[in-house]
């Protein structure tokens, strides 16, 4: 697979004014997104994942590391052609109509009158806007801005997504519809990377994901590869007793009671089913042995909490520092 967007090394410090603070809001980052794949930017407030983007779009410029898209540096405004960008709580002039504010940005982005025509109308319907397209933006909810965001996003028909909280202020109908537009533009072929502090949403929509904190990737895979948790399992059966518990943790096995089951963590494959002998041997009817994962949020939790006494709440802090470049909106 060919990277659609590299980053390797990226830091950013902002300095600023009034005082002699420096925030580290990007410290080391590397990040290789692919066609076709949909990359999720996971971490909490302030761990620095709009400054990514706004990175990867030349709106603000690296201390350090390099970036590139499509294989143009992103200093290059050329690498920015085939972007298609959601700002963060973005806004659009309420003057205008869902359908004069898509015809603008498509016209912005390049696409030819013509193809302006028949683009709008396509974007409205996939958008469920459509009843809407000669509506007043400042009319629209939250998640009619949002949705509209992504129509202005999508116009030019874009090999990489770039999306800032895409679901922000979007209510379940509407996220599952974005989840399955962006399942869809993977699909023709898009690079997408999403920023989000929704687990739930990154779960259902990533293939891979990062998790940021404090400017560095802390975690980074599948999903399935960060919740997997070795060989523990939920392990059920008639005839369970204290003293078989004992005989697997002689074996070294680890073996408690939780709620009706036993959570059993064995070495090995091999070392599981030497357990399931010793159980069988002793009468037992083995009616469940499932593998546990961790849900992304337990790993998330985890990841964020550890280390964090001594130094929580820098970010909080950090964030009530006042901006000093480009907009963070
Ligand atoms: P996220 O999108 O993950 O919530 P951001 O990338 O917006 O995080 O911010 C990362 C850190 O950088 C925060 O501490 C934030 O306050 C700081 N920061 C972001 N933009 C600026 C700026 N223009 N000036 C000063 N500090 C900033
Ligand atoms: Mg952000």
């Amino acid at each position: 697979m060919t990277a659609v967007l590299s980053a390797e090394g990226l830091s950013k410090t902002f300095r600023t004014p009034f005082s002699r603070r420096e925030v580290r809001a990007l410290d080391g980052l590397d990040l290789s997104v692919a066609a076709g794949e949909v990359f999720g930017l996971l971490g909490p407030n302030g761990a620095g994942k709009t400054t990514t983007v706004k990175i990867l779009l030349g709106l603000t410029h690296p201390t350090s590391g390099r970036a590139e898209l499509f294989g143009l540096p992103v200093s290059d405004p050329g690498s920015r052609r085939r972007v298609g960008y959601l700002p963060e709580g973005h806004r659009f002039p309420g003057y205008l109509t869902a359908r004069q504010t898509l015809s603008i940005f498509g016209r912005m982005s390049g696409v030819a009158p013509s193809g302006v025509k028949s683009r709008v109308p396509e974007l409205l319907a996939r958008l469920r806007l459509s009843d809407w397209a000669d509506v007043k933006v400042k009319k629209f909810s939250k998640g009619m801005t949002q949705r509209l965001g992504l129509a202005a996003a999508l116009v030019h028909r874009p090999d990489l997504l770039l999306l800032d909280e895409p679901t922000d202020g979007v209510d379940p109908v509407g996220r599952r519809e974005i989840r399955d537009l962006l399942r869809e533009e993977a699909a023709r072929g898009a690079a997408i990377l999403l920023n989000s502090h929704l687990l739930s949403e990154i779960e259902m929509t990533c293939d891979r994901v990062a998790v940021l904190k404090k400017g560095r990737s802390v975690a980074a895979g599948r999903i399935a590869d960060l919740t997997a948790q070795g060989f523990t399992y939920r392990f059920a059966g008639t005839g369970i007793d204290e003293a078989l518990l004992g005989l697997f943790r002689e074996t070294g096995a680890a073996a408690e009671r939780v709620n009706g089951h036993v959570k059993l963590t064995a070495r090995d494959a091999g070392h599981l089913n030497t357990l399931v002998d010793v159980a069988r041997v002793r009468g037992v009817l083995v009616t469940e042995l499932t593998p546990v994962r961790s849900t992304l949020e337990d790993v998330f939790v985890d990841l964020v909490k550890a280390g964090e006494a001594g130094d929580a709440g820098d970010a909080e802090e950090a964030g009530a520092a006042p901006p000093t470049e480009g907009s963070p909106r």
